[in-house]
């Protein structure tokens, strides 16, 4: 049994901590909002707004929170959640349906499949287990957040004795050995094995003495992950004395210390990114202490579950499904990207000899190519200085979203009115997906507007799974899509930069995965998958994103309703091509590094820097730097521990699709519903290796995957 409390991320998401493209991701956004000035048109149109268009353009209103009239229907629609204290209500509605659930499965009475009762109980859990998970980031009244947060620790505990009962898993494993009482097909067996998986994980099948090992080795890695992440944020001080005087002035001073907060990837100045780099990437022995602890630890829990490697564990039931299938696929990429990358240098080298007041070094360091690769955007790609947000209105991205769906699924997002009550800040919107002969399919509620103490990320939620109910009805997925747009004002619409509008498509490909599903268990419904596919159908909305065929049928300009020229729509594709064979280097040499200090234990006196300096210097085109420790600022080891590969995996598969399926027509009505019908449609109920080839009819070799990916660098 899992709570899944972590909602899928989105790209930005994953590399936003990365401390290197963070900043490049933001540098790259200004340049590209610097860059693309387009040619006035004379020729007005009148604009004619689809409701869809009007909806999200409209500056939201503040209903009167208490109506005479009506009743507040509850919090999403839950008759508990009138109030806060409903919460308490919900947890004891769980223990109860919990008990009878587990009465049922180990009696002699059940008529039902094992694995029916399981995700009942799952659903039971994580209908108010993942809710109230959402409601505890995102609800801006602290009692409700408060309340959420409570049931969310209560029902921890209650999934920690049910991860423990030994009965309910050995049923359950039973039943999967020996045939249970009614006869299971595939997805009922695949769907056990998962349940299996999570007891397991939780140490059930071991004797009494590993068990104990066991549990204290997972707090160990809890504690020391939290640890290590906190530190890879801390600034890094340096003794006033040790910086020339003439670049203090740039950081933070505290007393005789200068604090360095960060890369500063994007300062002009050749010397204050150095010395940035230097000094926030030195060594940090406790930082480093940590790291080593937390790897040790994860090694011996693999071992004492009986994987050779941590690797191993992690990658069990992936789409690579074990690691030497990843360095197979990060080998070959990086053996394929390197002359690619090698030309990018060249052009950032160009560019640093030309614009650096430094010319003594001839050479590119690793704190240059944010800086150089944005200038050498600008410069390539014709720069104006007006602005591509006009013709990006969120009203107008939605409608290019509707469109696009309309034409792949048959389906169209519908505005639905929200009652009172329903949703836990005013300008939340909430969509019906419907489809043409299939009705409704399932709601997405879309938190779009920045708010004080709305968290930053951008994220799909998922708050209620779909799932084949006992009496005969289709249990409609609910999710909430969550990302921070400007909020419409009476006379400009909330205008989105091409980074936001490409986030935008990235989170309805995790949304339209949870509403095409039609999966028999909630357990595997949508985005509910392993880390490496499931961000195949968001990844592959991005190469919606940037076709041209797609922008030019809604870019269009919100006062106007002028298209977005031509020249502008090729531009912005041709930017977002240059330098991506370096960037993908970078995430190549991170991943590799991840699987590296995942993999077997160094021998001793081998610290994580001596293979840092090995990964690096073999990986990435730019040589390590003596003195410096990236590793101990590499946030995502703790929560991707041997899973970084997992987005430049999903983004080669989804670049197959793309070229098998969509490149040739992306509007193509056959192709949609065959990658709804053999894809989309399962989430994660069939082994993901299996649903791609039914979707491509090829085998998805990591070679063919590898040379979709370079193939498109090339183009
Ligand atoms: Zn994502």
């Amino acid at each position: 049994m899992k709570i899944r409390v972590s909602p899928v991320m989105t790209a930005l998401k994953f590399f936003q901590q990365v401390m290197v493209s963070q900043k490049q991701d933001l540098l790259a956004n200004y340049f590209l909002r610097q860059s693309f000035g387009l040619i006035s048109h004379n020729n007005v149109h009148t604009t004619q707004q689809s409701s869809l268009t009007a909806a999200f353009n409209t500056k939201p209103r503040q209903k009167l929170a208490f109506s005479l009239k009506k009743e507040s229907t509850g919090l999403f629609c839950i008759p508990e959640l009138r109030d806060y204290s409903g919460f308490y209500l919900l947890k004891e509605r769980v223990e109860n349906e919990v008990e009878s659930l587990v009465e049922e499965a180990l009696g002699p009475r059940r008529t039902r499949k094992i694995v029916e009762v399981f995700d009942q109980l799952s659903d039971s859990l994580c209908r108010v287990a993942d809710m109230s998970e959402f409601v505890r980031l995102a609800h801006p009244q602290e009692e409700f957040a408060k309340a959420a947060e409570d049931c969310c620790m209560s029902l921890s505990g209650l999934v920690e004795r049910l991860n423990t009962n030994v009965d309910l898993y050995n049923t359950l494993k039973m039943a999967l050995e020996n045939g249970d009482i009614v006869p299971m097909d595939d997805v009922d067996k695949h769907v056990g094995k998962l349940f299996i998986f999570d007891f397991e994980q939780s140490g059930i099948h071991l004797d009494e003495t590993k068990r104990k090992q066991f549990v204290q080795l997972n707090e160990s890695i809890l504690m020391l992950g939290t640890y290590f992440a906190q530190g890879c944020q801390k600034p890094a001080p340096i003794s006033k004395n040790q910086l020339p005087e003439n670049l203090r002035h740039c950081f933070n001073l505290h007393g005789d210390s200068v604090m360095v907060t960060g890369l500063f990837s994007d300062h002009y100045s050749d010397l204050i990114r150095e010395a940035a780099y230097k000094i926030f990437l030195q060594h940090n022995s406790h930082q480093s202490e940590l790291l080593d602890a937390l790897l040790h630890a994860r090694f011996a829990v693999a071992q004492l579950v009986g994987f050779p490697t941590f690797a191993h564990r992690s990658l069990r039931g992936t789409l690579a499904e074990n690691p030497e299938n990843v360095m197979n696929f990060l080998d070959t990429l990086a053996e394929m990207v390197m002359k690619k990358a090698d030309d990018d240098y060249a052009e950032i080298l160009k560019q640093k000899m030309r614009h650096s007041s430094h010319p003594q070094s001839y050479s590119v360091k690793p704190w240059d190519p944010p800086f150089y690769a944005a200038l050498g955007r600008q410069e390539r790609c014709n720069i104006n200085n007006s602005d591509l947000s006009p013709y990006f209105s969120l009203g107008c991205c939605m409608e290019g979203l509707n469109n696009l769906f309309k034409q792949l699924f048959d389906v169209k997002l519908q505005p639905v009115e929200v009652e009172t009550g329903e949703v836990w800040s005013y300008d939340v919107h909430k969509l019906a997906v419907v489809h043409g002969t299939e009705g409704v399919l399932g709601y997405i509620y879309c938190d779009f507007f920045e708010r004080i103490g709305k968290p930053v990320q951008d994220c799909h939620f998922t708050i209620q799974g779909g799932r084949q109910c006992q009496d005969g009805s289709y249990q409609l997925p609910i999710v909430v899509l969550q990302l921070n747009f400007p909020i419409p004002q009476t006379s400009v619409p909330s205008l989105l930069t091409p980074g936001m509008m490409e986030n935008l498509f990235h989170e309805f490909g995790h949304a339209m995965h949870s509403m095409l599903g039609r999966t028999k268990y909630q357990h595997v419904t949508g985005t509910r998958c392993s880390t490496d596919f499931a961000e195949v159908p968001s990844v592959l909305m991005e190469y919606f994103a940037s076709d041209p065929r797609v922008l030019s049928t809604f870019a269009r300009h919100y006062k106007t309703g002028e298209p977005l020229p031509m020249k502008a729509i090729n531009n912005l594709s041709a930017a977002k091509k240059m330098f991506a064979a370096s960037d993908l280097q970078l995430q190549v040499f991170y991943s590799i590094l991840d699987q590296m200090y995942h993999g077997k234990l160094p021998p001793p006196g081998t610290s994580t820097t001596d293979i840092l300096a090995e990964v690096q210097n073999k990986y990435y085109g730019i040589k390590y730097v003596p003195g410096t420790a990236w590793q101990l600022r590499f946030v995502h080891l703790v929560g991707y521990g041997a899973r970084y590969y997992s987005y430049l995996l999903s983004r080669a598969v989804a670049s197959r699709i793309w070229e098998k399926c969509f490149k040739d027509d992306p509007f193509s009505r056959t192709m949609g519903e065959h990658y709804r019908q053999n894809l989309l449609s399962h989430g994660g109920g069939k082994p993901p290796s299996e649903l791609i080839k039914n979707l491509l009819g090829e085998e998805p070799t990591m070679d063919k995957l590898v040379s979709s990916l370079v193939h498109e660098l090339e183009l």
